[in-house]
Parts: structure tokens; C-alpha cells; sequence
């Protein structure tokens, strides 16, 4: 077929060479080159300027307003010296997307002249017209004014671009009532609320100097490049980020052979430019290597405190997606852009900390002697277990639903994993105290030049939405086109809770005159006997586990329709109004507004389905049925016996295509009349069935039609080549 033989000689001409790096370059040079950071803060603000700033990002102070106009200054000369002229107000509106509103730095003054200004006014809040975003009923189109708001602690940067460079500015964006209309506002006042309940927690064990304590987050991002060529002639690929059709290509991941193999040449050019472009932008893009699925990689940045690598972490992603266009790549985020193979997740390992203390997940050695440890640890026990139904909605889209569950992500069940040592340890609390920690062992490889090398103390287990891996928990339930801002919302604020809990007890114990060890021992019993339950070791994957689940009262909320009334219920409204993170018309409006993505979402999937379904596949079926039509009634001419089992074959399929197709569109019009949740679920059970049911005649044609006459790519290729 032409369309498909002329995508594959493109692929060619696709590739572009890519910047190496120089390792005779001063580091300095690339990292944080294009970053307003705390560094060039101090070369180029006043003193006493730049002692309330710095004291601003790393203690969370109010930043002082005075000095806004001499900060503004002095990004504006940084910038224009690197030839930049505009500047962008950057947020993160509940789409999920990034957004930006440029603005020049050239003022008129009136008499016909102009002069390049920013002033710490426009440095520090902007107002976009808010009206074009989702809001969930919050505002009504006429009052449209949005504010934005500069978020100190996340510095602004330069985005290059060949037609013109721009200062951006992480900012939050809320209705002119105050109320959030995106990820960051709730991200921030969710961290104070942990930090603040931690520190009491803190207190409580003696420390002195307490820093504001922060969550750090470390995103692991899983991404599949597929060739531009490949992508223009797949409709649904192109508008949707995943395929609606294809029939599973001969060979998929069974051999393990993608897996950590070696990067091909031309993906490592990519991989060389994405992280040349992040280094500049200050974002530790570290680790990266191939995934399970052919075709997939996955890359994994340092972490950052949460708000930080959230920024940075959108930040990747539009960056990965500009720069996989210079390679002649479309670099897809969706969670399933293919049936039958692996999708797209993103890890979100996360912590809690500050500089005075460190690492409050942290083990240590002995861990059942380190009692902040286990304090914390039990923390994210109790948490995890009262709130998994918020945590599953965190991740909610009609995206990651494709994945969670299938056998490569973990199930739709929060549970935790421990791991064998602390498993150990909290069992030994629940019996009345813990005394030892099974020691790490060394792992012996008979090799006898080879070092021994140490063993950790528990393994891994990837069947688990949240597990504790060493210093950290790991939640890997999120999809690959979230923000990780959604699911730091709710881990901040059922921390919150959490410590608050742990602090209260405390404080109640030890004033009733319980020494503080055994207060410690007592409270920590208690989670584990009330929140135990959470606590799973075992295989998440297995059917088992759902039923064992159930008995154990954990939710099983499969779907985002099942997830979404988990925004408004009363234990919800408690807690983030309690914490003051969300308010009750917050909570509606994002309600509304994960209903209102779902729908919209599934109802352009099958519009497409039905689209391609009836202009691309059924018109090259119905072709190569003539054909064979044609065929039979030539050699039926000729006196030969003909054989009709494939135009039979042929014609069934074709048949059940275009009642499928008839179904599909009768299933799309019934959508009318249903409203909110009700539309989501008709969407979940009435639309997408029979967009599969679509799928399957047109993948079973797929596999019989001639293959010239099959004009969209197969999984075959988009998979195997690049
Ligand atoms: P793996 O695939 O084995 O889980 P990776 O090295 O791919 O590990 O990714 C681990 C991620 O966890 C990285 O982003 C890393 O920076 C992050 N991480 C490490 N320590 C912490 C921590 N204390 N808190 C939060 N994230 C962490
Ligand atoms: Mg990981």
C-alpha cells in the first residue's frame, strides 16, 4: 500500500544527528544554564534582597513584596541577555497540559516610544482569562478573570526555541474567589499541612532545629517513540495518543529481548538531546534505558521536592514531545498506545525530609530501633490504609485504565509492600515490641574476583501499588500522561492526617505521664493492628489477591467512573478541608471535571473508531471481497471449480464490521439524556464495549485482507521499526 511503503521509505530521512555531549565542557556550562537559580540570585541581587528570597524557597517564608520590583529587575537583564524578549506566566490547569501566556517585556510609554520593562508586580502575579480551561461549574463564563501567581520555590527559566527564547514563571492559578483551578495551588498548601503536623511529630522526638519538612518526589517516566511517518497516517494515534485498531503483530515482548537491551542509535540521539535541553533547564534527568515493550524507554530524574518535580516533570514531558519531533519521533505518553503489549506508567517514589534532619524513610540499619523511622513509616501504614480509595482517584483517567490491572501495572487495590525486613519488625511491634531487624545478607556469586557484593534487606515486588523500596515508598499505580501533582496532593495530605493522628496520641500519652518510648510502642501497635490490613506481600497480580482483598475490607475501585465519586464523599470533604487543601466547591468542581474528561475522552475515541472503521477499513475489505468475489466468478467463467472459503471468511467479517460499526453509533447516540457520573458510566459500559466490539472485527480483517490493500501501519512496524 502506498501510504504505508511511503511512511516506512520516510524513516530514513527522519533521522537527525543529535548533540553529543563534551566532556571538556564545564558542567556549569549545561546544568541549570538557563535557570534563574539560587546561584545566579546571589551573583546579581543585593544582599539583604537575596537573603529574603533564598529564605523564602528553602524555609517556605512569604516573600517579601518590597522586594519583587528588584527581583523582576534583575530575571530581566539575566533573561535579555540571553535574548529573550517575552516572558510566560506557566500553570497547570486541571487538563493535566501545561499552560503559558506570553507577554513582551517591551512597554509603550506614550509618546510614541518604548522601553523593555518587568515589573515585580508582573514577575509575581498575572491574570489570564480563565474561561477556556475546566473549572467544574466553579466560575461561570462571564466572571472569567484567572489569576496566576509566581511560586517562588520554583525558579523561572528560559525555554528555547529557534524562533525566540522565553522567561517562564512557575506560577498556581486560581479564580478570582481564590479557589484552584490547577495542580500547583493545592500541591503547595498540601505540603504545608504535612509539614506542619511532621514537625509536631518532630518535636515530640526531641529535635530542635526544625526545618519546614518537604516531600521530595522522584518521577520515573515511561514513554514509547514511534516514527512521525507512522503517527500522520494513524488517524487515532494522532488524536487520540493510542490506537483504536491493530491486529497484535507476530512477534510482541514474550522474548524479553527489549528489556534493558541496548539503546538503538538513533533513540540515544534523542535520548542526548532531551537531556542536554533538561540539564540547561536545571532538571536532573539521570537514568534511562529501554522498557519492557518494544518501542518503549523510560527515563528517571533525581527527585526533587514534590512541587519542583512536578514542574520539572511537565516540563520533560513537553520537552521529550518537541525534541522526539526533531528526531522524527512522536514520543507517546499515553498508558496503552497498544493492545497486548506493555503500557506507559510513571512511578512516583516519594519521601518526606528537610535539611536539618534528613531522610525521615530512611531505615537505618537497625530499623526497629529507629523509632522516628518506623513512626513515619507507620504513618504511610495508617494513611495508605484509611485513604486508598483517594489515592486509586488520584490516578484516575480513562487512560491509566487500560493499564492498572492488566498484568503489567499494578492492581486497582491500594495495598502496601513492605518488604521482608520491616514486615519482620512491624509483626514484632504488634506482639508487644520490636527487638531485632533481619541483617542485610551478602550475596555470594562464585566468581572469586568478584567483590561480595551486599544484599538488601527486602526485595523487590512489582506487583504493588505502594512499595517500600529501601528510603522511600514507590507508588506505581500512576499513568505516564498524569501529573505527579495529583497523586502528591493526596500522599501530602493523608500524611497530614496521619502525623496529626501520631502527634495527638502522643502528646496525650505523654502528658497522662507514659513514657515516650512506650507511648511510641503503643501508638505504633495500634496502626498495625487497625491499619495492618493494608500490608500485602504476596503477588497483586493474582486473582487471589482480589478476593482476599475484599475479605480484608480494601477497596477494588476498577474503573475512573468507580473512582471519581471518591472526590465528594464525606470522609473526602473531611480531610482536605480539614488540611485545607481543597474546599468543598473545589472538590465538586474537580469531580466535575474528571467526569467531564472521561466522557469527552471516550467520546472522541469512538467518534474515531467509527470514522476510521468506516472510510479506511471497511472500504479495503470491502476491496479485496470483490476481489475475491471477482476471482470466483472468473474461474466459475472458466469452468473451474472455485473455492469460496475465503470470500465466505471474508464476507462474515465484513458483515460483522458493519454491524459493529451500526451498534457503535446507536451506543454513541443513546449517550444523549444521560448526565454527570451517569454519562460516565454509560460511556464505561454501553460506548466503549462496542468500540471493542468494532476493534475486533477490524483486527480479525486486518489478519486476511492483502496487504496492499491495508493503508494503516501495522503493529509490526510502528513497534519494531525506528
Ligand atoms: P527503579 O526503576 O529501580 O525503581 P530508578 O533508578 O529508575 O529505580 O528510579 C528511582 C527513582 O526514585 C529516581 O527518580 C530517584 O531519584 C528516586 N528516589 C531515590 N531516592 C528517593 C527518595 N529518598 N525520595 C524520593 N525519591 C527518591
Ligand atoms: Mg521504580
Amino acid at each position: 500500500n502506498p501510504t504505508r511503503l511511503g511512511a516506512i521509505r520516510d524513516i530514513e530521512a527522519n533521522e537527525a544527528p543529535a548533540a553529543f555531549f563534551d566532556v571538556a565542557e564545564k558542567t556549569g556550562a549545561i546544568f541549570g544554564e538557563n535557570v534563574f537559580s539560587l546561584s545566579v540570585m546571589q551573583k546579581r541581587l543585593p544582599k539583604s534582597v537575596f537573603k529574603s528570597v533564598a529564605a523564602t524557597i528553602q524555609k517556605g517564608e512569604k516573600l517579601d513584596p518590597a522586594n519583587a520590583d528588584i527581583v523582576a529587575s534583575a530575571m530581566k537583564d539575566w533573561a535579555m541577555e540571553k535574548g529573550v524578549t517575552h516572558y510566560a506566566h506557566v500553570f497547570y490547569p486541571l487538563t493535566g497540559l501545561t499552560a503559558e501566556k506570553h507577554d513582551s517585556f517591551m512597554e509603550p510609554v506614550g509618546d510614541g516610544t518604548a522601553v523593555w520593562e518587568f515589573s515585580g508586580k508582573t514577575l509575581v502575579q498575572g491574570e489570564p482569562d480563565a474561561s477556556s480551561f475546566p473549572n467544574g461549574g466553579i466560575r461561570a463564563t462571564f466572571e472569567a478573570r484567572g489569576y496566576t501567581g509566581w511560586d517562588v520555590q520554583s525558579p523561572a527559566y528560559i525555554l528555547e526555541n529557534p524562533n525566540g527564547n522565553t522567561l517562564c514563571i512557575p506560577t498556581i492559578f486560581v479564580s478570582m474567589t481564590g479557589e484552584a483551578l490547577d495542580h500547583k495551588t493545592p500541591l503547595l498548601r498540601s505540603q504545608h499541612a504535612m509539614s506542619e503536623q511532621a514537625q509536631r511529630v518532630l518535636a515530640l522526638f526531641g529535635h530542635k532545629d526544625i526545618d519546614n519538612v518537604v516531600s521530595y518526589c522522584g518521577p520515573e517516566q515511561e514513554y514509547f517513540l514511534v516514527d512521525t511517518s507512522f503517527v500522520n497516517s494513524r488517524p487515532d494515534l494522532l488524536n487520540t495518543g493510542r490506537t483504536l485498531f491493530g491486529a497484535k503483530p507476530p512477534k510482541g515482548q514474550e522474548f524479553d529481548d527489549h528489556y534493558f537491551g541496548a539503546i538503538p542509535e538513533r533513540v540515544l540521539g534523542f535520548m542526548h538531546d532531551t537531556e542536554r535541553a533538561l540539564f540547561k533547564l536545571g532538571v536532573p534527568a539521570k537514568t534511562r534505558h529501554n522498557e519492557v515493550a518494544p518501542g518503549q524507554f523510560e527515563i528517571a530524574p533525581v527527585f526533587e521536592k514534590a512541587n519542583l518535580a512536578s514542574d520539572h516533570q511537565q516540563l520533560l514531558m513537553s520537552t521529550f514531545k518537541s525534541i522526539a519531533k526533531v528526531h522524527g519521533f512522536e514520543c507517546l505518553f499515553h498508558e496503552k498506545p497498544f493492545a497486548g503489549v506493555n503500557g506507559s506508567g510513571k512511578h512516583v517514589n516519594f519521601s518526606f525530609g528537610n535539611g536539618n534532619q534528613g531522610n525521615f524513610l530512611n531505615p537505618g540499619d537497625n530499623p526497629h530501633d529507629n523509632a522516628q523511622f518506623l513512626v513515619f513509616c507507620a504513618a504511610v501504614i495508617r494513611a495508605v490504609h484509611q485513604y486508598g480509595g483517594l489515592l486509586r482517584l488520584s490516578i484516575a483517567s480513562a487512560g491509566n485504565d487500560h493499564r492498572l490491572g492488566a498484568n503489567e501495572a499494578p492492581p486497582a487495590i491500594i495495598s502496601i509492600f513492605l518488604g521482608d525486613q520491616l514486615q519482620d519488625v512491624f509483626e514484632q511491634i504488634a506482639k508487644g515490641g520490636a527487638t531485632s531487624s533481619k541483617q542485610k545478607g551478602v550475596l555470594s556469586v562464585g566468581v572469586d574476583t568478584l567483590p561480595d557484593l551486599t544484599k538488601d534487606a527486602g526485595d523487590r515486588n512489582r506487583t504493588s501499588p505502594m512499595a517500600f523500596t529501601g528510603n522511600r515508598f514507590e507508588f506505581r499505580a500512576a499513568g505516564s500522561n498524569q501529573t505527579v501533582a495529583a497523586p502528591m496532593v493526596t500522599i501530602n495530605t493523608i500524611m497530614a492526617e496521619a502525623l496529626d493522628y501520631i502527634a495527638t496520641e502522643l502528646e496525650a500519652a505523654i502528658s497522662a505521664g507514659t513514657e515516650f518510648n512506650a507511648a511510641v510502642q503503643s501508638v505504633l501497635a495500634k496502626i498495625v493492628e487497625q491499619h495492618g490490613a493494608v500490608v500485602f506481600n504476596g503477588n497483586g497480580y493474582s486473582e487471589e489477591w482480589h478476593a482476599e482483598a475484599a475479605q480484608r475490607g480494601l477497596k477494588n475501585l476498577r474503573t475512573t467512573v468507580d473512582a471519581l465519586p471518591e472526590y465528594t464523599s464525606p470522609e473526602a470533604l473531611k480531610l482536605f478541608s480539614t488540611y485545607g487543601v481543597f474546599s468543598e466547591a473545589e472538590l465538586e468542581s474537580r469531580f466535575e471535571v474528571g467526569v467531564e474528561q472521561y466522557v469527552m475522552t471516550i467520546n472522541v475515541e469512538a467518534n474515531l473508531t467509527e470514522e476510521i472503521a468506516k472510510t479506511t477499513i471497511l472500504p479495503a475489505s470491502v476491496r479485496y471481497q470483490t476481489e475475491l468475489a471477482s476471482n470466483v466468478a472468473a474461474l466459475k467463467a472458466a469452468g473451474v471449480e472455485a473455492d469460496t472459503t475465503d470470500l465466505v471468511a471474508v464476507s462474515e467479517l465484513v458483515s460483522a464490521l458493519r454491524t459493529s460499526i451500526t451498534e457503535l453509533s446507536t451506543a454513541q447516540a443513546g449517550a444523549h439524556g444521560h448526565e454527570g457520573l451517569a454519562e460516565a458510566t454509560y460511556y464505561r459500559d454501553a460506548v466503549l464495549p462496542a468500540m471493542l466490539k468494532v476493534r475486533e472485527a477490524a483486527d480479525a480483517l486486518e489478519a486476511v485482507v492483502a496487504d496492499d490493500l491495508w493503508s494503516l501501519p501495522t503493529y509490526q512496524e510502528m513497534l519494531f521499526i525506528r
